[in-house]
Formats: C-alpha cells, structure tokens, sequence
C-alpha cells in the first residue's frame, strides 16, 4: 500500500478538499503511474455531488488521466517504466461475459468497474484521477501514440471526451456524405465536432450559447445553429442523418428529433439529474426515426480512438487548472463557461503535498 494524495469530496454540498487515500501495492497484471494531467467531466460534477443518487463518499473524481509509469507487474507485457499511459473511466470487468468477450467492457453484464465510484452493481469505492498516482491493471491502460512532443494535457480529454463521442459516431457510421448533427458545445461537443469533421461527415453544431459560433466553425462545424433561434432551427428540418446529443440538463429532444432525416437516429450520451420531458411518439413514428442512448466506448476502441486522433492531430481545446482551483472550475462547467475543457496539472497537487 502507498500513501497517495489527492482532492475528496465528503458531502454533496461541501468543496472539494485534500485528502488522502491508499493505492495497493502493483500486482503482476499491474501498471502504476504518476498522474500528469488529468480532465474534468461534467460526470466528475454529478458524482461529487451526487446528482445522480450512487455517490460512494469520500468521492475522488477524474477518469480522464495520462500519466507516466513508474512500476510494473512480473505479468505486464506492453509497459515499461518511464512509459507515458492513459486511464479513462474504467479499470475493470468481468472479462467473461458476451459484451466483454466483444470488447465492450463498458456494457460488461456483471457490471464494470469505475475508475472512481467503484463497481457499477456495488461493491468497494474505488478513487479516481484527481490523485497524484493510480494502479491499474493492464488491461484497462491505454498507450499514449501522440508522441512525447505532444501537448499531453490536451490529450487527457480522449480519455473520456473522446471515446464518448467516437464510439457513436463510429457505431452509426458517421463518414463522408453523411450530416451529422452535434447538440452542445463543451467538453464532450467540441470533441464530437472535431472528431466528425476527421471522420469526413458534414457537421452542423447546435448551440444555446450565440458567442459560441466562431469557435464552433473554428473546430471543424460546417455550420452552427443557435438552438434557441426557431428560424435558424427551421433550416435544418428533416436534414440530419445522425444526432449526437451531449447536453448535460433535461430538455426538450422533439426540438432535435425534428430535424432527422427518414430513419435517422439521435444518441444520447449527456446524463441529466433529471429525465427530459418525453418526446413526442409521432416525431418518431411518422419518419421511422430512432432515439438511443451510448455509454462511454470499450478498451480497444479507446485505444483505436486515441489512434485515430494522434494520426489526425486531434487533441482537446483545454484550460489549464491547478487542483486547488477544481471548485471554481465546477462552478464555470455549469455556466457552460469552460472553453473547452479543464486539465488539472498534477504538479500543482505535488506541490501542494510537499508545502503541506
Ligand atoms: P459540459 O462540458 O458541461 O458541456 C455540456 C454542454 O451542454 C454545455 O457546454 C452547453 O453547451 C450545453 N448545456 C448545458 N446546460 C444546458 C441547458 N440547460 N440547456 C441546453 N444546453 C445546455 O459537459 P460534458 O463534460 O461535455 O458532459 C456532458 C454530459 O455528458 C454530462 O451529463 C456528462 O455526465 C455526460 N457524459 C456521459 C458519458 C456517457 O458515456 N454517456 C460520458 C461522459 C459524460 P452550449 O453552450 O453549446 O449550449
Ligand atoms: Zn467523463
């Protein structure tokens, strides 16, 4: 067991705080790295505050982790120290059921098990990124292919951001000739639109926020719709293929539903406190349009989605934090005032300890 720092949360209602937890000692299937950088989800902000009722407290948020290794297991294959890795939101399954046979731990029937907020059917709490190191098996740790040169910050968003957002546009085969609606500009939105615009698609972003709409242009969005404008939504009627809808509050999805094609399908991937009012049954019926929902991606497509963007340049748009500043950063994430990730810089953790 080693003493580790890191940023807890007790309560829903209080600020994030020091804190220190206890990492087991690597196993033979184990890597363990230093943190260098982690992301902060807008899943972060649910579970510290349980907002969606499951809060294992203290509560040690961050699945959006790069990090470089310092030990290894006598049975780890792939990494050696000195290494950079990544941890996105899982560190373990079951590894024999049917979806985790087909490489989609995060459907795994036995329920896998989070990065922080440990095993989704119960079990032990388990402490996420906002730390100064982790230990995790193997199998559930990503190689970094941006290369040492990159700006390995604004890799840390992949982790979660990235794999959220490609796995349904992989899924629904979001690629040339097709129009790929994307509904929200923040962390998992901005990644959504630069990744379809890499995959080849036509994309149009739609946005409460009006100041939004050059950064939107500027991130690969064909075209940006005001989404509380009814003329500018007008436009796009019966004209997406594909909605990949990341907002993280109810709200009114017959809006969007509107403007897919015949057989067209919105995915849902924000996750709400509250359910949004229900949709319209003959928004759905009379166009044979589906509504479907998608959760994080597997292991391998993590890793094939880290590839996909280290070959086309693609990395987060991040602001960069210290850990004591995470409060404030959670009070901007819910104003949408986030342009358009927050990286926390482990160092600043480090030095916080020492001075401690
Ligand atoms: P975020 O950075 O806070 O972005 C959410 C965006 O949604 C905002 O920037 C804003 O964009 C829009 N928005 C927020 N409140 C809104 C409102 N009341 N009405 C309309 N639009 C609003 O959050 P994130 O980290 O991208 O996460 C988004 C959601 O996905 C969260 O619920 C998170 O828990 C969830 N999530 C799900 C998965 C999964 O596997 N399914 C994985 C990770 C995260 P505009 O200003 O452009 O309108
Ligand atoms: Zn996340």
């Amino acid at each position: 067991m080693s003493k580790t720092y890191s940023y807890a949360a007790q309560n829903p209602n209080d600020a994030l705080k020091p804190f220190q937890i206890e990492r087991r000692t690597p196993g033979a299937d184990d890597v363990q790295m230093d943190i260098l950088y982690c992301g902060v989800c807008h899943s972060d902000l649910h579970t510290a505050r349980n907002e969606w009722n499951n809060t294992l407290y203290p509560s040690v948020p961050g699945h959006e982790i790069v990090g470089r290794v310092t030990a290894v297991g006598a049975a780890v294959k792939h990494f050696k120290v000195g290494d950079l890795a990544g941890v996105g939101c899982m560190v373990d399954s079951c590894q024999h059921c049917a979806s985790c046979a087909e490489g989609e731990e995060q459907y795994c029937e036995n329920g896998f098990t989070g990065t922080y907020n440990g095993p989704v059917f119960g079990g032990e709490n388990t402490f996420g990124g906002y730390s100064d190191n982790i230990v995790v098996k193997e199998k559930f740790v990503l190689r970094i292919t941006h290369g040492e040169d990159a700006n390995l910050a604004a890799v840390a968003p992949l982790l979660c951001a990235g794999i959220t957002t490609y796995s349904p546009l992989h899924h629904w085969n979001v690629g040339p000739g097709k129009k790929v609606g994307v509904v929200g500009l923040g962390g998992l939105g901005h990644m959504a639109v630069k990744i379809a615009h890499a995959m080849g698609a036509h994309v149009v972003l739609f946005t409460t926020s009006p100041n939004k709409r050059e950064d939107g242009l500027r991130l690969g969005a064909d075209e940006v719709i005001v989404s509380k404008n009814p003329d500018e939504m007008a436009t796009q009627a019966n004209r997406l293929d594909f909605i990949l809808n990341t907002v993280a509050a109810p709200h009114d999805l017959d809006a969007f539903l509107n403007l897919l094609k015949r057989d067209g399908t919105m995915t849902l991937v924000g996750a709400p406190d509250h359910p949004h009012p229900s949709p319209s049954v003959f928004n759905l019926i009379f166009k044979r349009r589906s509504l479907a929902g998608s959760l994080i991606g597997g292991i391998q497509e993590t890793q094939e989605m880290l590839d996909f963007c280290a070959k086309h340049g693609i990395v987060s748009d991040i602001e960069m934090i210290a850990m004591r500043d995470i409060n404030g950063a959670y009070e901007r994430m819910l104003k949408g005032d986030v342009k358009y990730r927050f990286v926390i810089d482990m160092a600043t953790l480090k030095e916080q300890a020492s001075a401690a």
